[in-house]
């Protein structure tokens, strides 16, 4: 399950919840509006129609009353009665007006009904201020009577509407299949949001089990170190642990990767990886007193925003091939390189020297009236004496772009980094009085009492750099001048 997988889910989930909530409020709206409904239009007309009817009854006793009474002042009181009720009934036929759902004409009828009451009360009044009182019962006990009754049916079918209407409503609002809707689809998208919860969850663990695992897996088997950009180590593996023989709560936290011994290495390596590049090279670390081969491989870790976060330095074990790739490169007497390492990096260090702009130096050395050294100690003795030299060879290459070489029999070559010809001078004599001072008799050596060497040195400076056949004749020549000499001494020539 990946990132876009949960996505989706909870996508689903989000669109279920909305539309969900969607449909719950489309529904309330509705029953809403059909509450409102009943409360502003029906139940208005039904109130109002009711005060009507009780004031129409109203005002037809008070005609009676009118009719019956002799009294003049309270006539007058009950026509004033009579007038405010009357008023109070326009007022309601306005609300009917206002909220009556049904033909407005019904309306209409009864309300010129009871304007033509008006005309009928006020010929009863009339006749009474004329003491016509008999005529006035008359009329108020029949036609009027008659009337009131008419405007009463008339009126009740427009409360009869009303009333259907407020139940159409009503029913509408109670409708009960609105809220099990509602009730389902909240049940429903309760389930599923579980049910994808629960996908989402189960899956997230799984992932989580497959994660330990790799990590479990990676800690045991990889060779692997992280280290943050402040050098201090983040992670080591088990794995890289047992390798080096070394606790990893004593790893975790220290600084500076333990594993570069050589300085240039090391500035070559931080130049590379805080520039956010790959660095692979081959490393020795000091396990259990023997220098072990490793090839590391760094790879930055990057941050969302593309700036470092750490390094992660992957180890592989390459002691084996190393030591095969040594032993072939060594000459066996001396353990110095040989001709074979010569021919492999001669070229490579002649591109560095132009790549880094350093003057390359080459010394070529051979022994003195060897031949007649091996006939008066043997070649046993021999052997001893090119290995003493060899040792001084040694000793004065221990940078890591020096190189001594044994190039056959009684032959050293050297290649090395100088400023000028001056350095290269003092390098190559340092050798010969180092090589004297061994005191190596040999007494049959017409140039001196000891064993000495002849050098041929050059200063090839890296913007001017021949060929390497070139390079190998101008050393070799300065060599058989300085043999032609007399020997026991060193020819130099610097190629400018
Ligand atoms: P020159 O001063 O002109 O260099 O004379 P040389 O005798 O040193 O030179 P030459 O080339 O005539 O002889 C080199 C000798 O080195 C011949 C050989 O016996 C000896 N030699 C070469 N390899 C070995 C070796 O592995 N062990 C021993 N003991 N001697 C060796
Ligand atoms: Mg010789
Ligand atoms: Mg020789």
């Amino acid at each position: 399950m990946n990132i876009s997988k949960i996505l989706i889910s909870f996508t689903v989930i989000v669109v279920i919840a909305l539309s969900s909530a969607l449909f719950t409020i489309l529904n309330m709206k509705e029953l809403s509006t059909n509450t409102q409904k009943i409360y502003s239009h029906p139940f208005h007309v039904t109130r109002a129609i009711s005060n009507i009817k009780t004031d129409i009854i109203t005002i037809h006793r008070n005609m009676k009353d009118i009719v019956l009474t002799k009294n003049n002042i309270e006539m007058i009181e009950i026509i004033q009665k009579v007038q405010n009720i009357e008023r109070e009934i326009f007022t309601n036929f306005d609300k009917i007006y206002e909220n009556y759902l049904g033909d407005k004409k019904d309306i209409d009828t009864v309300y010129q009904l009871f304007k033509n009451w008006k005309e009928i009360r006020q010929q009863v009044i009339k006749l009474m201020s004329d003491k016509e009182y008999e005529k006035a019962i008359s009329i108020t006990k029949e036609e009027g009577a008659i009337h009131i009754e008419k405007i009463i049916e008339k009126i009740n079918i427009l409360e009869d509407f009303a009333l259907n209407k407020a139940d159409e409503f009503y029913n509408l609002s109670l409708k009960s299949d609105k809220i099990d809707q509602v009730i389902t689809v909240f049940i429903l998208t309760l389930l599923i949001s579980i049910l994808i919860v629960y996908y989402i969850t189960a899956n997230l663990l799984k992932i989580g089990r497959v994660n330990n695992k790799q990590i479990h897996l990676i800690d045991q088997n990889i060779l692997m170190v992280t280290f943050a950009l402040d050098g201090k180590i983040t992670y080591i593996s088990n794995a890289l642990c047992d390798v080096l023989n070394r606790h990893k709560d004593k790893l975790i936290g220290t600084k500076n990767p333990f594993f570069f011994t050589d300085e240039q290495q090391f500035s070559e390596f931080e130049n590379k990886i805080y520039l956010g590049k790959e660095y692979k090279g081959e490393i020795s670390i000091l396990i259990n007193n023997e220098q072990i081969w490793f090839q590391i491989e760094v790879y930055p870790e990057l941050n969302n925003d593309y700036t470092l976060s750490s390094f992660n330095v992957f180890f592989s074990n390459i002691h084996d091939k190393k030591q095969i790739e040594k032993i072939s490169i060594t000459d066996k007497l001396t353990s110095l390189y040989n001709r074979n390492y010569f021919e492999i990096i001669f070229e490579k260090e002649i591109r560095r020297s132009k790549r880094e702009e350093n003057n390359l130096t080459m010394m070529m050395f051979d022994i003195d009236f060897f031949k007649q050294y091996n006939d008066t100690y043997g070649h046993q003795e021999g052997d001893l004496a090119l290995k003493s030299v060899s040792r001084v060879f040694a000793l004065h290459t221990n940078r890591s772009y020096d190189y001594a070489f044994r190039m056959g029999g009684e032959e050293f070559l050297i290649l090395s980094y100088d400023k000028n010809l001056e350095g290269s001078k003092e390098f190559a004599q340092k050798i010969l009085d180092e090589i004297k001072s061994l005191k190596i008799s040999h007494k049959t050596s017409s140039t001196s009492n000891y064993l000495s060497v002849s050098a041929g040195v050059a200063l090839f400076e890296y913007k001017h750099l021949l060929n390497a056949q070139e390079m190998y004749k101008a050393v070799d020549d300065l060599l058989y001048k300085a043999k032609k000499d007399g020997r026991n001494c060193i020819k130099y020539n610097s190629f400018e």
